[in-house]
């Protein structure tokens, strides 16, 4: 590609853009992204490339002179129509039911341009107070949204907090807990085969990666059996306790799921979180996808018992309309986070973290740096408004509703579990290979795109609504392509 030569105002012999370089180029990938969005349809759903194919396409080596030149953008942009494109799997096309929902949206981008372009480092209050502070209200926000506990809130004893992902949130639980049920003496002497941790079979995989990057042993986590709807049973997890308490061990942590990864199951975290309370555990929850649920009264059950846990997250990434990275974390003992977290070199000290009447969000997860990610949620909620958030919620549990009742309306086909979010579990009758095969025929066809699961061992596919741009017609058309498919 030849460099052409920096006609825009105000060009330097500087190899930096400048902001009238900027304008210009931004104004045409901002162009790029809204056509993107408007003809995102004429795209199959799931990439068909071979693995290699993509970076094949790109030169071996880095260039060595660079493209200063007023077509930067435009050539970057062939070069993604060209290259990249074919190697992208189309999360935001209306037929994308596969996993769970990434949703990406006009506010959220607008919010994360402004983060990107502000470019703050914000572990420390110190280092952007609004960076800090912008977070600690719109966390607040989202506590009364989802209608969680006056305990998560930055006025009381807990707070909120932007971790990148469930992951994460889940790895903080465990360094939490670890540091609350050992005294604070976890960090010098390591969990040495002490504490144990809780989940169940159907439990996110993040939480034994947690447990393993935390040092607690994989031997300490205990898996609990579920019962027929696949929600922890409660009385082999009571058993579990009592076993390793009489054994002299550590019971640390319990990790309920409100929305389970494969089908949306909800544990009984009313009783879970009793049996914690009597115990003295800390109580986890995972509710990546299904906690914007709670942003509605009418499925706000699905959240009974939310009051008893020490920490609870959602994924703002997920079923909110954010863009990824927002995981909203809450905890409503940040001490221990804190305690189990900070470390103070000199050359992080300063006056406003002494006088203790700051924030150092730094404290509250792994990573010392941290994004201005309160921006997107805040341009998400003004631009929806509780309402609007509410209705997106609503319309991915109608379209479900309404997709199970075609579902159930075509003998072949089986519902495999109750739908009372937006996820709709549903297989052939019968044997696995033809399940398998029509999953693997409709993915390849490109129209639609649907992962698939397990449920009591048997191969089911998932139907996952909840990107924005899906309506009730393509749910239909979604229908008899799955039907023709067969
Ligand atoms: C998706 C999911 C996760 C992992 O989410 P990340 O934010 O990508 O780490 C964890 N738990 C549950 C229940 C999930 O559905």
């Amino acid at each position: 590609m030849s460099v052409g030569v920096r006609t825009l105002k105000g060009v330097t012999d500087s190899p930096h853009m400048t902001p009238e370089e900027f304008r210009a180029h931004g104004h045409t990938v901002v162009d790029w992204i809204a056509d993107y969005w408007a003809g995102v349809e004429k795209y199959p759903v799931l990439s068909q490339v071979s693995p290699g194919e993509i970076a094949a396409r790109l030169p071996a080596h880095p260039p060595e002179q660079g493209e200063r030149s007023a077509d930067f953008s435009k050539n970057m942009l062939a070069d993604l129509d060209e290259i990249v494109l074919p190697g992208i799997t189309h999360w935001q096309h209306p037929q994308f039911y596969a996993y769970f929902p990434a949703p990406t949206t006009g506010p959220s981008v607008l919010g994360d341009m402004l983060s990107a372009g502000l470019g703050v480092q914000g572990m420390l209050w110190a280092t952007s107070p609004a960076c800090t502070e912008v977070e600690t209200r719109v966390m607040d926000w989202m506590a009364e949204l989802l209608g969680l506990p006056a305990a998560y809130r930055s006025t009381s004893a807990g707070g909120g907090v932007i971790q990148d992902s469930a992951s994460s949130a889940a790895l903080v639980a465990v360094v939490a807990a670890l540091h609350r049920a050992s005294g604070g003496q976890v960090r010098e002497r390591g969990a040495n085969g002490r504490f144990t941790v809780y989940t169940s079979t159907e439990t996110h995989s993040s939480v034994e990666k947690a447990v393993n990057m935390a040092g607690v042993g994989s031997a300490q986590l205990r898996v609990i059996e579920v019962d027929d709807k696949l929600r922890m049973r409660t009385d082999k997890l009571a058993e579990a306790i009592a076993a390793d308490k009489a054994a002299g061990l550590t019971p640390a942590l319990v990790v309920a799921t409100i929305g389970t990864t494969s089908t949306t199951a909800v544990d009984p975290v009313r009783v879970i979180g009793e049996l914690c309370q009597a115990n003295n555990i800390w109580l986890h929850i995972d509710a990546a996808y299904a906690g914007a649920a709670a942003l509605c009264p009418e499925l706000r059950d699905s959240h009974d018992g939310v009051e008893l846990a020490d920490s609870y997250c959602t994924d703002g990434h997920k079923w909110l309309l954010t863009n990824f990275d927002c995981d909203i974390f809450f905890t409503s003992d940040r001490a221990a986070l804190i305690g189990a977290l900070s470390v103070l070199p000199e050359y992080l000290r300063n006056t406003a973290t002494e006088s203790d009447a700051v924030i150092d969000y730094r404290d509250w997860h792994a990573p010392l740096g941290r994004r201005f990610r309160s921006l997107k949620l805040w341009s998400v909620i003004r631009w929806y408004g509780a309402e609007g958030m509410r209705a997106h919620v609503r319309s991915g549990v109608a379209l479900a509703e309404y997709f199970a009742g075609l579902v159930e309306a075509d003998d072949r086909f089986e519902i495999v579990t109750d739908h009372q979010f937006s996820l709709v579990c549903f297989r052939l009758r019968g044997e696995d290979a033809a399940n398998e095969e029509l999953l693997s025929t409709l993915n390849a066809a490109g129209e639609l795109y649907l992962t698939h699961t397990r449920v009591r061992g048997a191969y089911t596919l998932r139907f996952a609504i909840g990107a924005p741009q899906t309506t009730r017609a393509h749910v239909t058309a979604a229908w008899a392509t799955i039907q023709a498919a067969v």
